[in-house]
This record gives C-alpha cells, structure tokens and sequence, in this order.
C-alpha cells in the first residue's frame, strides 16, 4: 500500500516536471493555423507603447512555469503585453515572438511610424485565412536581428482551441 502511494506521489511529480516543459502553440483565431508558440516569446518593449503590462497569453491561464530558462516569462510565467497606437488612433495589444509562421503583406519593408526606432516593418497576414496577425520588425542597424508583433486579441492556444471542439448532437428517433 505504502509502496502505491509512493508510486502515485512520483508519476504526481513527473508529470509536474514534464507540464512545465510542455510547449503551448498559439494559433490563427480565425482559421486555427499554427502561427507561433510561448517558446519564440521574446522582450522588445516599444518607446511609444501607451502602456504595458504582464499577461500568461493563454487563454486557460494555466503557464505557471517557474524556471529561470524562460527568459522570455517572469516568475509568475507571464509576458509582456504593449498597447499601440498607429497614426490613424487604432489601437493595438502586441506580444513579440522572435519566430512565426506568417505571411508578409509586402517583400519591402517601411521605416516610417515604426513603433521601433531602426526596425523597418511590414504587416503579417495568417498564411491560411489572411486575417491581418499582426507585423514584422526587421532593424537596419544589425543583420539578422528581427521580430513579429502579433496581436494578442487574433492569437488563440492550442489548449483553449481543443474545448471549442463542438460535439455532435445525439440523434433522436
Ligand atoms: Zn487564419
């Protein structure tokens, strides 16, 4: 008995330990394409960003990761979230990801109104629906240095998009 007990203490444990390497994808709210996931998470924060502040991203709340190796997450296993604003006064809630499997709107990229001094900027589309996701930064001072700002509000999480799963009616005769 005492033996079982102590078995079931320690799969408690692995699967403890195993949950916080688990990697959440965020996908298309629109399309459910796989667009990005919390491990390309990064850090840039905007000078003109009207207000920022931490948010877990997924829907179910549930990243309580508490390992230093997620630099992109503080302790509580929350991200940045900033608020932008473009020259036309919409307002936008980005998280940044140093990958994501987008579409860009144009090959040429715009250093004007960038919400990033030295990052030229092109908009993103989700590559299977083509809801505007959010944009690509790309600095022109260091080769190779880029990011994508997507719009928190268009992203869903793989966890939250397995409860919309509808389940059939039962047939009545
Ligand atoms: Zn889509």
């Amino acid at each position: 008995m005492i033996l079982r007990i102590i078995l079931i203490y320690f799969c408690v444990i692995i699967k403890i330990i195993t949950d916080n390497d688990v990697d959440f994808s965020l996908l298309c709210k629109k399309c459910g394409h796989q667009l990005t996931s919390v491990k390309h998470l990064t850090i840039k924060k905007s000078p003109y960003s009207l207000k920022s502040w931490n948010s877990s991203l997924l829907h179910s709340g549930f990243l309580k990761i508490q390992n230093d190796k997620y630099s992109y997450l503080n302790q509580k296993g929350l991200t940045m979230i900033q608020l932008l604003e473009n020259p036309m006064g919409h307002r936008f809630e980005v998280a940044n990801f140093v990958d994501a499997n987008v579409r860009m709107l144009n090959e040429t990229k715009s250093l004007s109104n960038t919400w990033f001094p030295n990052y030229k900027w092109t908009i993103c589309l989700c590559p299977q629906c083509l809801m505007h996701i959010g944009w690509y930064f790309e600095s022109i001072v260091d080769y190779g240095d880029y990011f994508f700002s997507l719009l928190v509000d268009n992203l869903i999480d793989d966890t939250f998009s397995e409860e919309l799963v509808i389940q059939p009616k039962l047939k009545m005769y």
